[in-house]
């Protein structure tokens, strides 16, 4: 593998990112970048179009994804790298977990269409077909309608949890999640665990728990992850065996995350990918 940052989080238009899969890639190989893996949320579609793209550039691709879970009132993320994307239960979990989003949008936008002018349609024409629909679709159907500025104002406002009009949808576990994952050859990483609300919410024992049953890593190089959090997971690393990652969490132009603003040692990404046995890195 070439030198160059390896960035284990990123998004396409597969899920919430603004790049198709093949925008992603070329951003990739713009940044320098050695490795990127895609981990689109609940999606593992835009992995044959980044592994196309990527062939000739030199860069190494971790087919990945975001899973959601949910612990309790909190939504987790559970990252996902090179487990079998045929694998039943990861088929039938993240069709389930999709449709879920997609009819808790749909509630979301009943709730807004009683006091702004917003249709489904305005959303379902922000995003292509397929795609793992989420807040970020709608807020980028506001911005066009022009009742807020742009994706983090409609966060903060209209679609923020508080809002009145936000509703939950479908997930399984963290445990479930880390189990299907690593059922289907994959690795498991839990992401930006240290944010604001989660940092009460998965506490030592929760994260022992799912170490347990073959959580790889945490990812505390990520800019949500707070001064005070990092220093925690580092802490509960070390109790646990687990390794530590970082990575941007790059959604084209919907986040201002920029990609490598945040890294994995090769070294970690060795072991990663010794450890999987669902699928192989793309090296282009
Ligand atoms: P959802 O999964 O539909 O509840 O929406 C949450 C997703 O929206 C997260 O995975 C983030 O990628 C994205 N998101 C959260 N906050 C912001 C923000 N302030 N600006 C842009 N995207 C955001
Ligand atoms: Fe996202
Ligand atoms: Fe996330
Ligand atoms: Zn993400």
């Amino acid at each position: 593998m070439p030198d160059g940052p390896i960035d284990l989080h990123t998004h396409s238009s597969v899920s919430d990112g603004t790049e198709t899969p093949t925008q992603l890639i070329r951003a990739a190989v713009a940044a320098g970048l050695s490795a990127v893996a895609i981990t689109d949320h609940d999606s593992t579609a835009g992995w044959q179009e980044a592994f196309t793209a990527a062939a000739g550039t030199g860069l190494t691709v971790i087919p990945g994804m975001e899973l959601s879970t949910n612990y309790g009132p909190a939504s987790v993320h559970v990252l996902a790298y090179l487990f079998d994307p045929n694998n039943g239960e990861v088929v039938a979990e993240t069709a389930r977990i999709r449709d879920g989003r997609l009819h808790r949008a749909e509630r979301i936008v009943e709730r807004i269409a009683a006091d702004y002018d917003l249709t489904w349609d305005d959303v379902l024409a922000e995003s292509s077909d397929g795609t793992t629909l989420g807040r970020p679709h709608i807020a980028d159907a506001l911005v066009r309608k022009g009742f807020v500025p742009n994706r983090s104002a409609a966060f903060e406002s209209i679609l923020h949890w508080r809002s009145g009009y936000y509703e939950k949808y479908y997930a399984p576990s963290p445990l479930d999640g880390v189990r299907v994952i690593v059922a289907a050859g994959g690795v498991p990483v839990l992401a930006h665990p240290a944010t604001h609300g989660r940092y009460r919410t998965m506490d030592d024992a929760v994260i022992g728990t799912l170490a347990d049953a073959g959580l790889f890593g945490l990812e505390v190089g990520h800019r949500d992850n707070s001064e005070d959090g990092k220093r925690w997971l580092i802490k509960v690393a070390k109790k646990f065996g687990l390794e530590l990652t970082g990575s941007s969490d790059y959604h084209g132009e919907g986040k201002p995350n920029r990609l490598a603003e945040n890294s994995t040692s090769p070294e970690v990404l060795e072991k990663l990918i010794a450890r999987a046995t669902g699928s192989t890195p793309f090296a282009g």
